[in-house]
């Protein structure tokens, strides 16, 4: 069977972390009988400088005609002076909205030989494994008014209940086939719109007798994240404080770039690690790929129907890390030599999980 994947590597180090996922899907492709139609597009600051876009029109087109979508990230300094609607960020809110993907499910899990790559103490990682359900579609990242001038500023947070209710589903869905928990964070002492995202969660909780659910305020949860982060089944929260919450997941599991994500809920996936162009190490070889990798497993998954990619993934990426590969994020205090521990490049980090998917037994 047949699929056409619209490839968008993006910025900085974007493209060098989705180079080698696209190999793993490649590879993963081959394996189980399924061929891909892979196209590249321009999407943030490198389609700006081609297109004056950052979602310009060629790429509107491939996303459209695609059954999956795989980017890197966009952004970077050289277009931070740039005004909202021309700037890289806003080319991906587009392209999500474009897709309509209304739940982004931002797995965090702890690859125990990693538990001391964490700033937070091994005994308190080790052993987490949950999910972020960020509501990706509302909210102050699209709500209006908007507006900015020399004196004043204003964005607007807004929720209807049915864009509540519909991520809500998805997030109880996802409990009920895990561990049965999860918990709603939202601001519902201060804002409104957490009131109504409150009462639209218990609402839709009677649909899901088996899963237990609580509800926490937004800044209680930036805590509980790294006093008990191991309490956490699934999650489920707005966009902004999905997109923030969700970065304390980069610290758990010891670095921002092992963290995969899937939009789901539209009309074509969005699969993409949730770290952004990372300007500071960009061209030197050195991200990690694994958000990258592990976020083709997520396609599998969610686009093709076969979770036991995902599964085969992680299992190379556990090999990888328990064979003492690290690239430089997760070396423990930034060193580079450290006993049993292998410093790698972003591509033979990727060689090594390669090698994992295409013989788990090697
Ligand atoms: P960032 O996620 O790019 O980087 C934060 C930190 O994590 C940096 O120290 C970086 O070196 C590190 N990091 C990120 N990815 C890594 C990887 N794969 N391997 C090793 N280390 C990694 O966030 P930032 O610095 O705040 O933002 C940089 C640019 O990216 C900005 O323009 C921002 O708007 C954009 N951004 C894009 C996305 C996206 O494309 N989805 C997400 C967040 C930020």
């Amino acid at each position: 069977m047949n699929s056409k994947i619209a490839y968008l590597p993006g910025d900085g180090v974007g493209p060098e972390v989705l180079g080698e996922a696209r190999r793993v899907l490649e590879l993963c492709g081959r394996i189980y009988n399924r061929s891909f139609d892979i196209v590249e597009g321009d999407i943030g600051g490198v389609a700006i400088d081609k297109h004056d876009s950052p979602l310009p029109p060629p790429t509107v087109d491939l996303v459209k005609s695609s059954d999956a979508v795989l980017l890197g990230a966009v952004g970077g300094p050289k277009y931070d002076s740039l005004p909202g609607p021309k700037k890289p960020e806003r080319g991906l809110l587009n392209l999500r909205e474009l897709l309509g993907n209304y739940a982004n499910l931002r797995p965090v899990y702890v690859y125990d030989a990693l538990a001391d790559s964490s700033n937070v103490r091994a005994e308190i990682v080790r052993g987490v494994d949950m999910v972020f359900v960020r509501e990706l579609l509302g909210g102050i990242y699209f709500g209006t008014p908007r507006s900015r001038d020399d004196n004043r500023a204003l964005d607007t947070e807004v929720y209807t209940v049915e864009e509540v209710r519909r991520v809500a589903r998805v997030a109880f869905s996802l409990a009920q086939s895990r561990r049965g928990k999860l918990t709603s964070v939202d601001k519902a002492n201060v804002l409104e719109s957490s009131i109504l995202w409150r009462q639209t969660v218990n609402a839709v909780a009677k649909e899901f007798p088996n899963v237990a659910l609580d509800h926490l305020y937004v800044d209680n949860c930036a805590m509980q994240l790294i006093l008990k982060p191991k309490s956490f089944d699934v999650v489920v929260t707005n966009n902004i404080f999905g997109d923030i919450l969700s970065d304390e997941g980069g610290v758990l599991v010891g670095s921002l770039g092992m963290l995969p994500s899937a939009a789901i809920g539209g009309t074509a996936g969005l699969y993409e690690p949730i770290h952004g162009s990372a300007p500071d190490i960009a061209g030197k070889s050195i991200a990690n790929p694994i958000g990258a990798i592990a976020s083709v497993g997520m396609m599998f998954e969610h686009s093709f129907g076969l979770p036991e990619v995902g599964t085969r993934i992680q299992r190379a990426i556990t090999k990888a890390i328990d064979q003492g590969y690290r690239t430089r994020d997760l070396m423990p205090q930034g060193s580079v030599n450290i006993s049993g521990l292998t410093l790698a490049t972003t591509r033979q980090m990727a060689d090594v999980i390669y090698k994992f998917v295409e013989n788990p037994d090697a």
